[in-house]
């Protein structure tokens, strides 16, 4: 299957084209049809580094965005939780590339609130950032939640492996609307990481490569 059969707008398809992305990797053939569906469905995937979870989850993100209006821009519509700051970083920089001809996409990255000066609203269309400062952009009301309808969990094994993440991930989802799509990767699937992802996306449709 090409890009274009999977369904996805001209837009992203430009930005694809401007990553010299051919056609999808294994994980992103079958994952796209999932994640793309209506009504959305929650995801579980498994596959090693490097074979294209990013883009993956970007591409789904990118699609489900509505920029109609500026209004929706500044809404954040999708929020994606990585394990380290220098991951969302990386991210983010994938979503800039691919969303480039997006008119309207505003990404946000999380950083943590100045304790001194007065929380600004964030204004964006898709927030990236680890989970305590995104936990804690919520709790002081610098993150609006409730329109957000893509909710995604990258390297779910190395955030696990870090004490107290796959709580506070937990956590972060207990404050987002409930019917929320949910999806989380990983690059190994030892059995705490499926069983946390059963709580995490509960029925959510797996793909182990
Ligand atoms: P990731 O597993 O998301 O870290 O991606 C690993 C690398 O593969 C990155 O450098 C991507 O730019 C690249 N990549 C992802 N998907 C594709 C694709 N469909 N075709 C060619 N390269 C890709």
């Amino acid at each position: 299957k090409t890009f274009e059969e999977l369904g996805l707008h001209a837009d992203i398809l430009q930005g694809l084209a401007n990553m010299n992305f051919r056609k999808p990797s294994k994980i992103q053939e079958r994952a796209l049809p999932l994640l793309l569906s209506n009504p959305p469905k929650n995801l579980v995937g498994q596959s090693q580094s490097g074979t294209g979870k990013t883009a993956a989850f970007t591409l789904n993100v990118l699609s489900r965005l509505d920029l109609s209006s500026e209004q929706m821009q500044k809404t954040p519509q999708a929020l994606i939780l990585a394990p380290t700051r220098e991951l969302a970083r990386q991210i983010v920089g994938v979503i800039q590339v691919m969303g480039q001809f997006l008119s309207g996409l505003i990404i946000g990255t999380a950083v943590p609130a100045d304790t001194g000066s007065r929380p600004v609203r964030m204004e964006c269309s898709v927030v990236v950032g680890t989970p305590g400062t995104v936990m804690d952009m919520i709790k002081k009301r610098v993150m609006v939640a409730n329109r957000l309808k893509v909710l995604v969990l990258d390297e779910a094994d190395n955030m696990l492996d870090q004490q107290g993440l796959g709580d506070q991930c937990i956590r972060v989802k207990s404050l987002l609307p409930k019917d929320i799509q949910v999806v989380l990767f990983s690059a190994t699937f030892p059995a705490h990481v499926h069983r946390y992802a059963s709580k995490f996306a509960p029925n959510a449709n797996e793909i182990t490569l």
